[in-house]
């Protein structure tokens, strides 16, 4: 730290971000990105949008928030585009946190939150998970400060049902909730239509996973009007152009190409099932994922162990050096021939340790 560093920084550890070595080829599961290359027609879209790169780019990104509107079944005033959903969580801890509405989420969630809550200097209260590490929503009932869920959770990747969902929104009438859709098309209920029923409804979503652009960084907040405004009061506050010219092509490119991303949703779900199984079998629990990843414990080697060993084997997982997790790797589903290639090398730790 140089001895220019703001004081009111001093204590802050930046979010750690999963590996993205460039040094030797893995088989990369350890970040969640999708196995497959972004819609062709995406891809095509954004190539095109090279040459107007001279020009500043659509501040409200009309173009791509009048196709959102259509595709989500929402008004074109009740969405924002965001450098990745990551932007658009840190703009809600800034416009929605405070003393009087700390940020409140569960103890095992995305690490992101308590990093943005600090880098925002609000308050915020962690609440255990239970033992099956499942969110008790009535501990979210009148939170008392602004609710961040990730529906699915990281790195669990249990899911809420949207009618628990729901409840957790309608009980908290004074404070805002932000529901982190990243991972809900992997199986999932979204309550993005809560939006139209609920003013204190943030839902955030990205394009990172299930529509394969993790690399453009584009993620979309849906709430109503009011609170897409105070958004954006943030957003015009800090970055107008926070979306490049070259990713919201990209964007209209992946939510035009449906049938293209349900069919890689579909075969992630697949994989996962399948995958799920054989872990198993070779003495792992799973927990019950509707992600793109899977948690995994194996019942004699720790989580740090399987981390390492796979490394060394070439291939990346996630550990969490965490209380209650430190058992876990996180696996990312990449395509068959990955998780192929993975439950191989994972089979001979699992044989040359017993
Ligand atoms: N929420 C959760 C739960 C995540 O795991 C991630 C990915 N790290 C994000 C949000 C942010 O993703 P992005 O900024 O790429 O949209």
């Amino acid at each position: 730290m140089s001895k220019f560093f703001s004081q009111k920084f001093k204590n802050i550890s930046p979010y750690c971000a999963g590996e993205q070595p460039q040094d030797k080829k893995y088989i990369k599961l350890n970040t969640n990105e999708s196995p497959f290359p972004p819609s062709p027609y995406a891809q095509r879209l954004a190539r095109e949008s090279a040459g107007d790169m001279l020009l500043y780019p659509d501040p409200e990104y009309s173009a791509l928030v009048n196709i959102a509107a259509e595709k989500f079944g929402v008004k074109t005033s009740e969405i924002l585009f965001t450098n990745g959903s990551d932007e658009a969580l840190d703009y809600a801890f800034t416009a929605f946190c405070d003393d009087s509405a700390p940020a409140v989420f569960p103890d095992i969630t995305y690490g992101f939150y308590p990093v943005f809550a600090r880098i925002n200097r609000v308050p915020f209260k962690e609440i255990p998970l239970k033992d099956d590490f499942t969110i008790d929503i009535n501990d979210y009932l009148n939170a008392g400060g602004t609710v961040f869920i990730a529906n699915p959770n990281a790195p669990t990747g249990i899911a809420l049902k949207l009618s628990e969902i729901e409840k957790i929104i309608a009980n908290n009438p004074k404070n805002i909730v932000v529901i982190d859709e990243a991972y809900v098309d992997f199986g999932a209920e979204s309550c993005v239509q809560l939006i139209q029923k609920y003013n204190n409804l943030i839902v955030t979503q990205t394009f990172s996973k299930s529509r394969s652009l993790a690399g453009a960084r584009l993620g979309m907040a849906f709430a109503c009007e009011d609170i897409i405004n105070d958004l954006k009061t943030v957003k015009f506050s800090r970055n107008p152009y926070n979306v490049s010219r070259m990713t919201a092509a990209a964007g209209i490119g992946a939510l035009c190409d449906e049938e293209y991303f349900l069919g890689n949703c579909e075969k992630i779900v697949k994989t996962r099932g399948e995958f799920t199984e054989k872990l198993a079998k070779i003495g792992f629990s799973v927990l019950p994922s509707k992600a793109n990843f899977v948690f995994a414990k194996h019942n004699v080697i720790d989580g740090k162990t399987m981390y390492t060993e796979l490394k060394n084997r070439g291939v990346l997982v996630r550990f969490f050096e965490k209380p209650r997790i430190n058992g876990y790797v996180r696996i990312t589903i990449g395509s068959d021939e990955q998780m192929e290639k993975a439950f191989k090398v994972i089979s001979e730790i699992v044989k040359g340790i017993k």
